[in-house]
């Protein structure tokens, strides 16, 4: 038994079952034993790999995007370049690597990172230090000051708690986490229904049928974030693995050494994620002021801001082995195939006010809820 399940019985036996969000809240972010503060997930020998770890191209091409963002609010001397969940570091290194060669750029950049991990905070720390740029961390994005902004954050939202309903005859159940029959920690619904859950589920058309699960994010990291664009200028681009149009579903899923795992058996030593709800995302968004554009493929949108031709002049000069390399990344970043990430990743683009569309969306393709 791990040491949070431990902690987690204790809570159950003391408070009786806790909701999906406070144990995936627990399992993510407990200060001792959380599975993000302990330890560096990603890779080959972690749990799962990332964009910006299949391949520097991505990091770049992000990199060219705010530059091209910086642009088109006619370059404010100071720009406060800020990443959610930033993990080792990558994508912002390449990102300000690749914003080199736009004139102006670096020099205005001044970079903010909001991670609660100190592991992975140390490796951000090693990943930044050769570019030179100015750094500073953040527990919350509430905590970055104010100013011009272009936000990334790619794989973040995933990783936010979750509650989830459970429909029944009268209405949606809470789905919490408490000891079963065989000792075991176990799923159940709270006997008392959720007027909150009925509210949460209005953009979903019926049937529901019983059994059918719904899910809530419950931060309200949207709402900062988009708060942050309609008060101010600047852009985000939220990326991640999820759907475009809410529906009904459990996502919840736990990954170990890159398998599926069950999400109750080691509270703390794995990956806990849900699906991302673009669509809810978009609406959180636009409610709190911003504006909203796609969400597109991963695919798509990186092969608008040139993957094929920047794979290609990565091609130019290497070796055989390397140029199947890069073939393999660009396959791998925006394919379709089983594995692939091309659509099964999407990006929402938000912006202030002031954006008729940001580099990579149309004016067209702001978002609206019908199809
Ligand atoms: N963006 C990186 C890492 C994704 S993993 C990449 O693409 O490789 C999720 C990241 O979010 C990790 O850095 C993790 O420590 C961070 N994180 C998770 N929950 C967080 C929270 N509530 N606040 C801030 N950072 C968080």
């Amino acid at each position: 038994m791990t040491p949070l399940e431990e902690e987690i019985r204790a809570l159950i036996a003391a408070e009786g079952p806790i909701p999906v969000s406070r144990y995936m809240a627990l399992c993510l972010a407990h200060p001792v034993h959380g599975y993000y503060l302990t330890r560096d997930p990603l890779g080959a020998k972690g749990d799962f790999t990332t964009a910006p770890e299949i391949s520097q191209m991505f990091g770049e091409l992000l990199g060219l995007w705010s530059a091209a963002v910086w642009q088109s609010m006619h370059a404010p001397q100071t720009v406060r370049l800020v990443e959610l969940g930033p993990g080792r570091g990558t994508l912002m290194a390449d990102a300000l690597r690749a914003g080199r060669i736009v004139p102006g750029f670096t020099d205005a950049v001044d970079v903010h990172l909001v991670e609660t991990s100190p592991v992975l905070r140390r490796k951000q720390e090693e990943a930044l230090r050769p570019s030179g740029a100015r750094v500073t961390w953040h527990a919350r994005i509430e905590d970055v000051p104010a100013g011009p902004s272009i936000i990334l954050a790619n794989e973040f939202f995933d990783a936010l708690p979750i509650a989830q309903f459970v429909r029944a005859a009268n209405g949606w159940h809470e789905r919490k986490v408490g000891i079963g029959p065989d000792g075991a920690l176990a799923f159940g619904v709270d006997p008392i229904s959720s007027p909150m859950a009925s509210a949460f589920a209005r953009h979903i058309p019926p049937p529901y049928k019983p059994g059918a699960v719904l899910e809530h994010l419950e931060s309200g990291a949207m709402e900062a974030l988009a708060g942050r664009l309609a008060a101010g200028e600047g852009a985000a681009l939220i990326i991640d693995y999820g759907h475009m149009r809410s529906g009904l579903g459990d996502t919840l899923q736990a990954l170990s050494a890159h398998r599926f795992a069950d999400p109750l058996a080691q509270p703390g030593e794995a990956d806990l994620t849900a699906h991302v709800d673009f669509a809810a995302l978009a609406r959180s968004a636009t409610r709190a002021g911003a504006r909203a554009f796609g969400p597109l493929t991963q695919g798509d949108f990186l092969e608008r801001l040139g993957l094929s031709a920047r794979a290609d002049r990565l091609k130019f000069n290497a070796t055989v082995d390397q140029k199947e390399a890069v073939d393999v990344a660009h396959r791998r970043l925006a394919g379709t195939a089983d594995g692939e990430m091309g659509t099964l990743f999407k990006v929402l683009c938000l912006t202030s006010t002031a954006f008729v569309s940001p580099p990579g969306f149309d004016p067209s393709e702001a978002f609206s809820e019908s199809p």
